[in-house]
């Protein structure tokens, strides 16, 4: 019977943002969340996003647009999006973008899904290496879509010294082998903040090629890195450039137009030639046909037009730039209150690092007492996200770290 079923444990961070929402305690500070925060700590919509949406619903009302309706997607998703998802991650300047095959995907989370799911079963890789650390969803997705293939993990985060352990890195990446998967954070790497150099991508790309490793990029912040969408997927382009290296890029719009609720997202394959791109579409069609049939359509349609008109992708890159400059400014309150107050530790990093998260080198015992004492909220990990800092609140973040940590 199901009673015997095995104990799941609950997922750590919405089991947090479940304690986080009913706790009374009026200075209560959520810095879990993976989603953008505004100044006042609540979900944020574009301008972007505000001034199309009344566009759409009009054409909707009136039946003036005959594209505007409530039909399925075609079963590869919405066309004009993959068109423009393509030139956004790999760029448009000169690129074969024929030699990428693209379909729409339930979110990031769908796009690693279906990742895996192809990979698993037409690469058939022994091995799928995750950084250490590394997002907890990757190893979950390729235990449901790719259970046969053993998981391992490559030293990527140095705790000590909050960088990468890039030697270590390449060393134990000597064990894999052809056909072997590598999953990697495109940028804004989740939960460090720390990504790897223009040259160490360099490196890691001719590694991946002497070796015959497949990389899988994972790319849900593209904007929210450097603040600059063409640069944050450099490492992308770069390995496309150099030709003669297939891989795949699992691609997120939730957070880059603070859509997370729509769920739309792209699985490109950068394949060698046309000729392999013609066959892996309709395979990538089937699996998909087979889980979901088509995506959500609606927030698909936001993003292209946004993408597809001048002024509003102007507006969306504004809109990123608001956000970017937001956590900026909260990254630098938190480092001067901590140098201030002297709190232990080194908090350098926290100036550096890029995207919403940052390690704090809390334990998990600390972060406990983060919550129990100071109703401050973070992941077991001691990862913060930025974006749950406001002007409000960060002198009572600061104070419950130098309390917890001492100086
Ligand atoms: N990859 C990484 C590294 C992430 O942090 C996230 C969101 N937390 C995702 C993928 C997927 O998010 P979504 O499914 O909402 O696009």
């Amino acid at each position: 019977s199901f009673s015997e079923l095995p104990t799941v444990k609950p997922d750590a961070a919405f089991t947090l943002l479940a304690a986080y929402k009913i706790d009374t305690n009026p200075n209560k500070v959520d810095l879990c969340p993976g989603f953008y925060r505004d100044e006042n700590g609540r979900p944020w919509i574009m301008s972007s996003v505000i001034q199309l949406i009344p566009r759409i619903q009009a054409k909707e009302r009136v039946h003036a647009d005959p594209n505007v309706n409530h039909e399925h997607l075609p079963l590869a998703g919405h066309t004009e999006l993959l068109r423009q998802s393509k030139e956004l991650v790999f760029g448009k300047e000169d690129r074969d973008l024929k030699r990428v095959a693209s379909i729409q995907t339930v979110s990031g989370t769908g796009a690693n899904h279906l990742a895996a799911l192809f990979l698993s079963t037409k690469l058939n890789p022994k091995t799928v290496w995750f950084p250490n650390l590394g997002w907890i969803n990757h190893t979950e997705i390729w235990k449901l879509a790719g259970s046969h293939v053993q998981q391992r993990f490559y030293p990527y985060f140095n705790a000590e010294n909050q960088n990468i352990d890039f030697d270590t890195m390449v060393e134990v990446l000597q064990e894999a082998q052809k056909g072997d998967v590598i999953v990697l954070h495109a940028c804004a790497h989740n939960p460090t903040g720390v990504d790897l150099s223009k040259e160490q991508w360099d490196n890691l790309a001719t590694i991946c090629k002497n070796t015959g490793l497949f990389p899988v990029f994972d790319l849900a912040y593209q904007g929210l890195a450097s603040g600059d969408v063409r640069q944050d997927a450099s490492a992308i382009s770069d390995f496309f450039d150099r030709g003669g290296l297939e891989f795949a890029v699992a691609q997120s719009y939730s957070k880059i137009f603070g859509l997370y609720g729509e769920r739309i997202g792209m699985l490109h394959i950068a394949a060698l030639d046309v000729t392999a791109t013609a066959k892996i579409t309709p395979v990538l069609t089937q699996l998909s046909r087979a889980e979901i049939t088509s995506c959500p359509s609606y927030g698909a349609r936001i993003v292209s037009q946004i993408l597809g008109d001048l002024k509003l992708y102007d507006q969306w890159l504004k809109d990123l730039a608001t956000m970017n400059n937001r956590m900026k400014t909260m990254r630098e309150g938190l480092y001067h209150g901590l140098l201030v107050r002297k709190v232990q530790g080194s908090w350098k990093h926290i100036l550096t690092d890029t995207g919403m998260f940052s390690m704090t080198g809390l334990s998990t015992t600390q972060v406990t007492a983060m919550k129990e004492k100071h109703h401050i909220y973070l992941l077991p990990s001691g990862r913060i996200s930025v974006t749950g800092l406001t002007t409000r609140n960060i002198d009572h973040v600061v104070a419950a770290l130098e309390d917890i940590l001492g100086t």
